[in-house]
């Protein structure tokens, strides 16, 4: 008998889905409902070496899931319902350090959060209830991003702010990519047999970015704090700025709160410094072409990166591993190296040949003294179902 699993990230707009089989732990089909709530959403699943694309008419939460099902069966990959759904939740406050099994106290605890992530948690619990209208039957299962950072000691999540502010409002560093932070981290953990007392640093580069300091399995730091904008240089986030730069901006522009917000968040990072893109490939084209705004934007990426894994090494016994992963860290063979040319204080290198190939069979691409860099490639969604299968 199959098992199948459902794997979905709800968004504001959009709805991204997985269907695995968890007896061979393959993904079946992959797809993106986008556009949702205007009157262009559509819906495209890949499956098999096929890709289709259809016009969604009704795109609220509830008739895009039932057509994302509809179609699943309709192609012949799923015989039954689901045995669960995996539902990605962004942020889980200080209420959930393990995926849970959905209930109405469950979505509650997501619903007093929502200050946290207000535009992620009202879109993932709008997919958690349209499921549960549409398919009570179905065992829901929700894995956060933020629960694998739950064991950051007090002394790295308070902020120097009021104490009361942690108390009152739950201000404090969360973290974020959790999920991707805990796979690769135990990842390289088993490929480089380090036995259960270890230290490494886990630097997750996508679209957005985090780093982490991983303890013997356990998150000890991490660079993003109570939203996803602190931390690192990202495609389109500014990751680190003096906090004053709000009040300096808004005395010499005249912008307003939710102005300096937007620029820091969608105007800023890559997209802001090279003027040209948020996407790294087209960063690093422009940059062997000449043009000395992206070269100088990788600069910074690049310097900011080991910046803050030198601070992150401050957390660990001792460094093992550093791990790269996201389309970045997997594929960035140019980010990689420059990233480790900043960290030679460490003792870390890398083999130039290993390097260019994204790692030997087992992903590693250091020189042979000092800490091991090993890349991973990492597989959020394959995860949030193995989560979901061992709840249900
Ligand atoms: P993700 O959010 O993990 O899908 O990562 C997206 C980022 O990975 C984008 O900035 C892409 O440009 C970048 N990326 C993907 N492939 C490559 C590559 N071969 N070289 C450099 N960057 C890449």
């Amino acid at each position: 008998m199959s098992q199948n699993i459902l794997v979905i990230n709800s968004g504001s707009s959009s709805i991204k889905f997985s269907l695995f089989d968890m007896t061979s732990e393959t993904e079946q089909a992959s797809g993106l409902a986008e556009r949702l709530g205007g009157d262009d959403a559509s819906l495209t699943l890949k499956y098999s070496g096929q890709k289709t694309t259809l016009d969604l008419a009704q795109s609220d939460y509830r008739s895009t899931l039932s057509v994302i099902i509809d179609k699943l069966t309709e192609i012949g990959l799923l015989e039954t319902l689901p045995m669960a759904i995996g539902h990605r939740v962004v942020h889980g406050g200080e209420y959930f350090s393990d995926p849970v099994v959905v209930s109405t106290d469950v979505m509650d605890k997501i619903r007093k959060v929502i200050p946290l992530a207000p535009l992620h948690n009202p879109a993932n619990l709008a997919g958690m209830e349209a499921i549960a209208e549409l398919y009570p039957d179905i065992p829901q299962v929700a894995v956060f991003d933020t629960a694998f950072h739950q064991t950051l000691p007090a002394k790295a999540f308070l902020y120097g702010v009021p104490y009361e502010l942690y108390e009152e409002l739950a201000v404090r560093r969360y973290g974020f990519h959790g999920i991707s932070h805990q796979y690769v981290a135990s990842e390289a953990a088993r490929r480089l047999n380090l036995g259960d007392q270890h230290g490494i640093i886990t630097a997750h580069l996508g679209n957005g970015c985090s780093a982490a300091a991983v303890v013997n399995g356990h998150s000890v730091d991490t660079t993003m704090g109570l939203t996803p904008l602190e931390g690192l240089v990202m495609g389109t986030r500014s990751g680190d700025v003096d906090p004053n730069l709000h009040q300096f901006l808004h005395a010499q522009k005249g912008w307003d709160i939710d102005q300096i917000t937007n620029l820091l968040n969608k105007e800023s990072g890559m997209l802001g410094l090279t003027g040209l893109s948020n996407d790294m490939r087209t960063i690093e084209q422009a940059a062997n072409e000449g043009n000395e705004r992206a070269q100088l934007a990788l600069d910074v990426f690049c310097f900011r990166l080991a910046r803050q894994i030198g601070a992150l090494a401050a957390s660990l016994p001792q460094l093992d591993a550093l791990v790269f992963t996201g389309g970045i860290g997997e594929n960035s063979r140019t980010v990689r190296a420059m990233v480790i040319d900043n960290l030679k204080v460490f003792g870390l290198s890398l083999n130039g040949e290993l390097n260019a190939d994204n790692g030997d069979e087992h992903g590693v691409i250091s020189g042979e003294n000092g800490p091991k860099v090993i890349v991973v490639n990492t597989k959020e969604e394959l995860m949030i179902a193995k989560e979901a299968l061992a709840l249900v």
